[in-house]
């Protein structure tokens, strides 16, 4: 079927009052032929003075191209809603689709008997990143903290620069460990080349898949090195 707005409205009332205890307010509903996505939602992004990210003028955007059984687009609009719930109530999730939008996502299909799952919904920043495919070298710092989180920085590729951070996380109390990695996967081309301090959390399952083909790097006598096999 072709979704109308109407038909949206109608699905996102119901399923606000049956999953999300009717507590996401309405949003504006765009229809859209994009070919890059089923489904979107929206927001624009506020940096707070602390890092974080704080959202408002949010906006469901569901794609009409192509003709989909209907159990999909309501996967889909539900797909959507948790994004939508985790930026409204600014949940701060390890990724776009990491450990709060999973925990959703699975409680819902078990509750609901659907079949939500994370492919085929990128959301823009998703659909930003898969545009970039190039394979362009990285040097990758992989810290491990110790409350089972795992994060990743794209280093310059300059030694006394990668030497330099690795140096200024060592003395951190919450970090148990630092990997260093060199790779050509593309992955890793959403996130900034930068030494600042702020960490990007990452799945580890999606990060050790992505890691498969790197050469891992070690710190010796003041030299960055492939570590020896
Ligand atoms: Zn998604």
């Amino acid at each position: 079927m072709i979704p109308t707005i109407e038909y949206i409205e109608k699905k996102f009332e119901e399923y606000n009052h049956l999953m999300f205890g009717g507590r996401l307010p309405k949003l504006p509903v765009v229809l859209s032929d994009a070919k890059t996505f089923l489904g979107q939602c929206v927001a624009r992004a506020t940096t707070l003075p602390n890092g974080l990210k704080k959202y408002s003028d949010f906006e469901l955007r569901i794609n009409t191209r192509v003709d989909y059984p209907e159990e999909i687009i309501e996967d889909t609009i539900i797909h959507e809603m948790i994004h939508y719930f985790i930026f409204y109530h600014n949940l701060h999730d390890t990724s776009a689709h990491g450990d709060i939008f999973i925990s959703i996502m699975q409680s819902i299909n078990a509750n609901y008997g659907r079949k939500l799952s994370i492919s085929h919904h990128a959301t823009k920043e998703e659909t930003e990143q898969a545009v970039s495919t190039k394979r362009t070298w990285h040097v990758v710092a992989v810290i491990y903290f110790k409350n089972g989180k795992v994060g990743v920085k794209v280093l310059p590729r300059v030694m006394p620069k990668i030497i330099n951070f690795c140096e200024q996380l060592k003395g951190e109390k919450t970090i148990s460990s630092i990997s260093l990695y060199m790779t050509d996967d593309p992955f890793f081309n959403r996130f900034p080349t930068s030494v600042a301090l702020r960490i990007n959390y990452v799945e580890k399952d999606e990060l050790t898949k992505n890691l498969a083909n790197a050469q891992e790097l070690i710190i010796s006598n003041n030299q960055v090195i492939n570590k020896p096999k």
